[in-house]
């Protein structure tokens, strides 16, 4: 399964970050990051 799919199935809960392995993702319009590490992504919804 891919960290897209994941982010779909449960898409405003607090999400395990995918590079340092901490509850520490963002949410914002579009993306979503980690304040941890800096990680990014898009989300397309
Ligand atoms: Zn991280």
């Amino acid at each position: 399964m891919t960290i897209k799919e994941e982010l779909e199935e449960v898409p405003s809960v607090v999400k395990r970050c995918p590079r340092c392995n901490k509850l520490t993702l963002k949410f914002e319009k579009g993306r979503i990051y980690c304040t941890s590490c800096g990680f990014e992504q898009n989300i397309k919804r």
